[in-house]
């Protein structure tokens, strides 16, 4: 039963509504109406499938101005939400509320597909007002908007909604966490009996309520003409959403993943599973899940999403702060961690299988091997033997000093904190040394595994340059920037060298693999990262 009572009206179709389609809705405020011409066009050249027009926008509106808008936007084809928002939700419309009930009338005499009222407006109006409304229904849009949280009401908002004669209703509220965010998704799986929904949590911890809108069946989501047009925060772009998230793509059946961490803003791991989705003919999803530190917080997000089938969750990345945490959690689940990641103390990859199993893996650890064995002749079994000098004790340095002490590689651990190096050595049964000894040593193969280099201060190198010898390999895991001074002075000493992109691809061709069984495209996935970097994206990169 839905939140209205009613057997939910996803799978039965939406009848007149829009024969089950989830609109993409571009929302158009503009200060002059002079301006509207440029923004639908843009609109429409990003692949807008409905128009959104925020009438509270505009610097003076009027009613015969707002009728000439909407007629414009009309003009476009797709159909047309008016809207006059409220300042009490989010809007911003300056007059008196007599005036924007009197516009929001005189609009609905210009035609346009919806009209977007409030709920709380709904309530005050007089019931000859409603009635008339309410003889065209189909034009009615109710919605509710809670900026400050999630309302303690929800649920009674959504049935308040659904009692009311709207085709269409509407909730939004920000979300602080993503498990506030999971409720918008249950207003959505449940349905609004037989009407058209839309539920949306906004802030960057709600952004999964708009990238699943479409697989839930949702009346619309919204995306902006452009980064800065945003209507509500948390709101992607149209690009975004067309570009990265797979719109066209996306079902009722197609399986959820992502990236957890935080933060995950400047994660390019979307944009690269999304590439080797589409590419592949997967049928998935890869979102940013944004979950602030503490174990709480990730087992109540994995939880949350293990928790509702409905959503066909089949995989998750995790990145800092989380990569313990997914441990312990998979401890506590009764899942299987593989034993590289048990003895790493560190899961990246957790994949949820068909059969309620959840198993858990460490990429990173395979990826840099692999990223070493590509430039190695004889493959990984090249490293047996070798001498490797490894600079840093955090959570990668963990991970490639025990890919190379498995590997059979004779490993020294450096480090900036002394203790932290020797303690490492000692969990893995090699030597540390004082990060001064580093020029004093013959290492064969040398791997950066601190943050120094990465941009934005890509000038400082982890190494000094007279460290640096023909013939040997240097690894530098930082990725962004591709090219750091590390490896342009490693290559100008004639040492073979390996870059923190072929390491991030390889981690993340580790789990495309376990999240798809399919074979990843690496080359691809490759130009993707590459790409992403050259535009800037990535921020200061320490996921995977
Ligand atoms: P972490 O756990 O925070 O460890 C950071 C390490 O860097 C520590 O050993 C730290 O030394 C050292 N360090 C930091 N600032 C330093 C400085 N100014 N001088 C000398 N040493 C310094 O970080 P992590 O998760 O291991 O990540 C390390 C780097 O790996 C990231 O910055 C990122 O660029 C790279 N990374 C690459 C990939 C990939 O797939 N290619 C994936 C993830 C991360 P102390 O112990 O003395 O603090």
């Amino acid at each position: 039963m839905g939140w209205c009572g009613l057997v939910g009206w996803r799978g039965r179709g939406r009848g007149a509504i829009s024969e089950g389609m989830t609109y993409l809705a571009a929302p158009i405020g503009v200060r002059e109406a002079g301006d509207l011409a440029a923004a639908l066009a843009q609109a429409r050249a990003g692949g807008a499938e409905m128009i959104e027009l925020r009438l509270d926008y505009l610097a003076h509106p009027s009613a015969e101005e707002c009728r000439v808008m909407v007629a414009e936007a009309k003009r476009t084809g797709l159909p047309v939400v008016a809207t006059c928002r409220a300042a009490g939700e989010g809007g911003r419309f300056a007059g008196s509320e007599e005036e924007r009930e009197d516009l929001l009338e005189a609009v609905l005499g210009a035609e346009p597909d919806y009209v977007d009222v409030e709920l709380a407006t709904w309530g005050r109006w007089s019931d000859a007002r409603r009635r008339r409304w309410a003889a065209r229904p189909r034009q009615l849009i109710l919605s509710s908007h809670d900026f400050a949280g999630l309302p303690g009401d929800l649920g009674e908002r959504v049935r308040a909604l659904c009692a009311t004669p709207a085709a269409v209703v509407k909730v939004a509220y920000t979300a602080q966490s993503l498990e506030e965010a999971f409720a918008a998704l249950d207003v959505l799986h449940e349905g609004a009996g037989g009407k058209g929904l839309a539920a949306l949590a906004m802030g960057e911890a709600g952004s999964i309520t708009r990238l699943l809108a479409k697989k839930l069946g949702a009346f619309l989501t919204f995306a902006s003409l452009e980064r800065g047009a945003e209507s509500a925060p948390g709101q992607g772009t149209l690009a975004e959403m067309r570009g990265v998230y797979r719109w066209e793509a996306v079902g009722p059946q197609t399986r959820v993943l992502g990236v957890i961490g935080r933060p995950v803003g400047h994660s390019l791991s979307p944009a690269l599973h999304n590439a080797a989705f589409a590419a592949t003919g997967y049928d998935g999803i890869y979102l940013p899940l944004d979950v602030g530190a503490g174990y709480e917080h990730f087992r109540a997000a994995v939880e949350g999403l293990r928790g509702r089938p409905w959503l066909h969750v089949r995989g998750l990345s995790v990145t800092l702060p989380h990569k313990e945490n997914a441990l312990r959690w998979l401890e506590e689940a009764g899942g299987t961690v593989e034993a590289p990641a048990r003895r790493i103390g560190a899961v990246n990859t957790i994949v949820f299988e068909s059969d309620g199993g959840v198993r858990g893996y460490n990429t990173d650890y395979a990826g840099a091997l692999e990223a070493l064995g590509e430039k190695l002749p004889g493959g990984r079994a090249g490293l047996g033997g070798m001498s490797a000098a490894v600079i840093g004790a955090g959570g990668v340095a963990r991970a490639i000093v025990a890919g190379l002490v498995d590997a059979g590689a004779v490993v020294t651990v450096f480090n900036r904190t002394a203790e932290r190096a020797r303690q490492l050595a000692g969990e893995f049964g090699c030597r540390a040394l004082p990060l001064e000894e580093l020029g004093r040593q013959e290492a064969r193969l040398l791997v950066n595994a601190t943050s120094v280099g990465m941009h934005p201060k890509a000038e400082a190198a982890a190494v000094d340059s007279c460290c640096l010898r023909p013939g040997m390999m240097v690894f530098d895991t930082v990725y962004n920037p591709a090219r750091t001074r590390l490896l342009r002075e490693a290559e100008e000493a004639g040492a073979t060298v390996v870059d923190g992109v072929s390491m991030f691809v390889n981690q993340a061709a580790g789990q495309f693999e376990r999240f798809t069984g399919r074979a990843a495209p690496k080359d691809l996935m490759r130009r993707v990262v590459e790409g992403l970097l050259r535009e800037g994206a990535g921020g200061a990169a320490r996921e995977s």
